[in-house]
């Protein structure tokens, strides 16, 4: 089983994207199911109608879990594992104060030291543990040996007991904290491979020392994706506006572009364009750079054009409005004028929109508009040109000027004979 789990906190940035599509690919590809575990424990942090956004986006990324669960239902299957190790004595009851915590992180900032928990409470006797009343929090006890695991990106890792420290596996308020829930999670939902984000490698050895510590002796893989880094090299963050994926969605970016995008980043790939399905043809984890990737906007505006091109005509009209494979195909011809859905949506606008009735070319207009109405309809813009030229008695610029203007409320763009076939059922309504 593979598992996308992302924390209702925040939007969905691409980084999460990218992770739930190599998941969904790689469960399609070993036929094992896919689900999605809203990692919502931390309650303070949870922002009301995350959950339904990151579950509509992905939908409309066709990437369908098999399942939804939600951390926070197991809290007490977290809260029984955690009594369980402090019985078993691998756990313990933790009584320092926030303040005597920091007072300790400030002492080895200041002796320039890596900070690691004191040990302080694990010499408690039982007795001195019932005598205190002061709240606690559950801290797993270091490990006695490194915890190695092999990266399917990163290559083999290696921590020692105490980069892994003895670490806070239950709040003061009875909660788990993140590495507790997520591997105790990952544990009872029989997960076979985590594909996630580089910014967690740090907590694998801990999960999978909770992991051992529960008697939890089933291998689990990993594959820690690299960061994604900006145009400018640093780290995409919140304040990229291309980091987030709705933001993607309202600057007009297809959902298969998208995709398509995220799955190039950073991979070797036998081709440049395709869709989710094809990718799960020759798709490969072991291909991923382990090297950061750069996001390039340009080259994602290319992939965007490209699917815009190969889109079903009826299906990209929806986006304009319409319900029509002649407006996909008019689409389609201002494909060089701009990339995106919201690049050229005012295109369109402006062919269907009332024309100027002053300015330089305004007899002209009229004259044409009034023969438009009258006229047959023509298969070809030649046809219809040759006609108009005719009866109006307009000719060279005097025609062609006033004539585009009237048809596409703009002085320049594509060729009027390759827009012809697409808008002439609509001559009507653009000369109203
Ligand atoms: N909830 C974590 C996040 O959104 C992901 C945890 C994981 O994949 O293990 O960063």
């Amino acid at each position: 089983m593979l598992r996308f789990a992302p924390s209702p906190t925040e939007d969905m940035h691409i980084g999460n994207l990218r992770v739930a599509i190599f998941n969904y690919i790689v469960a399609k590809q070993r036929q094992e199911r896919f689900i999605v575990r809203m990692e919502d424990s931390d309650k303070e942090r949870n922002i009301e109608g995350k959950d339904r956004e990151i579950l509509d986006i992905l939908q409309l990324f066709s990437l369908h879990p098999d399942d939804v669960y939600y951390q926070s239902h197991n809290l007490t299957i977290h809260q029984h594992m955690a009594i369980k190790l402090l019985e078993e004595r691998k756990a313990f009851a933790c009584f320092c104060t926030p303040e005597e915590l920091e007072a300790e992180r400030e002492a080895a900032n200041a002796g320039k030291k890596a900070y690691r928990y004191s040990g302080t409470c694990e010499r408690l006797s039982d007795a001195e543990v019932l005598a205190n009343e002061r709240p606690f929090t559950v801290r797993l006890k270091k490990p006695d040996k490194p915890v190695e695991f092999e990266d399917l990106i990163k290559g083999r890792q290696c921590f020692a007991p105490e980069e892994i420290d003895s670490f806070v596996i239950m709040r003061a308020d009875k909660r788990p904290t993140y590495n507790f829930a997520c591997a105790v999670d990952d544990m009872i939902h029989d997960i076979t491979l985590v594909i996630r984000g580089e910014d967690h490698l740090n907590d694998t050895p801990k999960q999978i020392h909770v992991r051992d510590r529960l008697g939890y002796d089933k291998a689990m893989a990993y594959a820690h994706l690299p960061i994604i880094l900006n145009e400018s090299g640093k780290k995409m963050s919140k304040r990229d506006e291309a980091s987030s994926v709705k933001w993607l969605l309202e600057e007009g970016f297809l959902p298969e572009a998208i995709a398509n995008y995220l799955i190039l980043l950073g991979n070797k790939t036998p081709e440049e364009i395709f869709t989710m399905e094809e990718a799960m043809e020759w798709f490969d984890l072991a291909k991923i750079s382990s090297a950061p990737a750069r996001f390039d906007l340009d080259k994602l505006r290319f992939v965007n054009r490209e699917h815009m091109k190969r889109i079903d005509s009826k299906e990209l009209s929806r986006a304009f409005g319409f319900a029509d494979t002649s407006i996909g195909e008019l689409v389609k011809c201002y494909l060089e004028e701009g990339s995106t859905i919201k690049e050229i949506k005012p295109k369109i606008e402006a062919i269907f929109s009332a024309k100027p009735d002053s300015g330089e070319w305004h007899e002209q207009m009229e004259k044409l508009r009034e023969a438009i109405k009258h006229a047959p309809r023509y298969e070809t813009f030649d046809e219809f040109k040759s006609h108009l030229m005719e009866s109006t008695g307009l000719e060279g610029k005097h025609f062609f000027k006033p004539i585009r203007l009237l048809l596409t409320g703009s002085e320049h763009g594509p060729e009027l004979s390759h827009l012809y076939p697409y808008i002439k059922s609509y001559l009507m309504e653009i000369v109203k």
